[in-house]
């Protein structure tokens, strides 16, 4: 098997440019780049053909083995400009966790510096697509399938890697806005030694029940807790969640059953470099009712690439409701915010190297 190089990365740029859509009515994930990157596995080949190509169909048949059996992981990241400059946010990172998830799912893994290589390119050639108001970005979406046509249940023959790029409008249009989550006690999103720390298609498809659930009962999103005692908190929908209680911030350790965030990460170091105290361990609900009733629960907030930071304002359980800082969005909240996105707009100090400039 021949090491992939950039150069090997064959482009046909399409001859239908697509209009450009203004800045203030992109949504989420809705519209798409005018170019995808593609590149195949099989067992005798390894990686081939790398290819840039029009945003389009793909075409498979029906015993297509990921759709039968979900070998499908993804990840999630933004390009966006800072200082005229187009940028991204720890995007090694993200590959290496596709690895990770790869790993789980039996799928093989990528050379993460050659797919840093041909997301860099595909975003040359897709730069004009990459809004530029302040709080939008280029949604990036690598993802990896089984792409063998089998009814058979076995280790993937051949696999398809690619990515898309998704303009999307800003998060938080209004500024940060606290959210209602409903804690689950039914469902369970993930176990220990199942796949929780991979993003994988199967841990959202096993969730919509439950978000549909805390949509009916008027909630943004659900707060999922361990699946064996459901007693522990593990995280919200699509983020991992921080509380500050008595002036310390806890965040649920990395258990198995957790997507280990990159945002997470990032804050955990940020609110170390600000001298703050920060734990992560196991957290009850219990606990975090008790330190409510006690007075202590000062603020909650969630964290993703989507919205960087998302304060919680309530909590309910169906029974309990604990309504947190008034709710009103909290002064660390807003701080954290701001120290992320000061680094991430180039207006702070990147003082843990985080920043990756797409022309580099
Ligand atoms: C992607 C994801 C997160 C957040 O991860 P980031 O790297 O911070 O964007 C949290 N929880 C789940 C389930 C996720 O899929």
């Amino acid at each position: 098997m021949t090491e992939l190089r950039i150069e090997d990365i064959r482009i046909e740029l399409t001859k239908n440019p697509k209009e450009k859509i203004d800045d203030d009515k992109l949504g989420f994930g809705q519209q798409f780049s005018d170019h995808m990157f593609i590149m195949d596995w099989s067992v005798e080949k390894g990686w081939y053909d790398p290819r840039i190509v029009e945003y389009g169909p793909i075409e498979f048949y029906p015993a297509l083995n990921c759709i039968h059996y979900g070998q499908s992981i993804f990840e999630g990241m933004k390009a966006y400009i800072a200082n005229g400059e187009a940028v991204l946010f720890r995007p090694l990172d993200n590959f290496k966790r596709l690895n990770n998830s790869a790993d789980r799912m039996d799928l093989p893994h990528l050379d993460e510096k050659f797919a840093l290589g041909a997301l860099k390119k595909l975003l040359k050639i897709d730069k004009e697509w990459i809004p530029k108001s302040e709080g939008t970005s280029l949604y990036i979406r690598p993802f990896m399938f089984g792409t063998e046509q089998t009814l058979g249940v076995n280790s993937n023959k051949n696999v398809r890697f690619m990515i898309i790029l998704s303009p999307s409008g800003s998060y938080f249009k209004e500024g940060l806005q606290p959210n209602k989550i409903y804690v689950e006690d039914h469902y369970v999103r993930a176990v220990r030694g199942g796949m929780g720390f991979a993003k994988t298609a199967g841990n959202y498809a096993c969730a919509l029940k439950g978000q549909k659930k805390a949509a009916e009962c008027g909630y943004s999103q659900t707060l999922w807790l361990d699946a064996i005692e459901q007693k522990y908190i593990e995280e919200v929908g699509a983020m991992n969640i921080f509380f500050k209680i008595n002036g310390k911030f806890i965040t649920p350790e990395l258990n198995g059953s957790i997507l280990p965030g990159i945002t997470r990460d990032s804050i955990i170091k940020l609110i170390g470099s600000l001298g703050e105290e920060i734990e992560e361990r196991k957290i009850s609900l219990e606990e975090i009712y008790n330190a409510y009733d006690n007075g202590e629960l000062e603020e909650i907030f969630g964290t993703g690439t989507a919205a960087v930071i998302a304060p919680v304002g309530e909590l309910f359980d169906g029974k309990k409701k604990v309504v947190v800082n008034n709710f009103e969005t909290g002064e660390w909240s807003k701080k954290i915010y701001e120290e992320l996105i000061g680094i991430q707009l180039g207006k702070k100090e990147d003082k843990f190297n985080w920043i990756v400039k797409i022309e580099d």
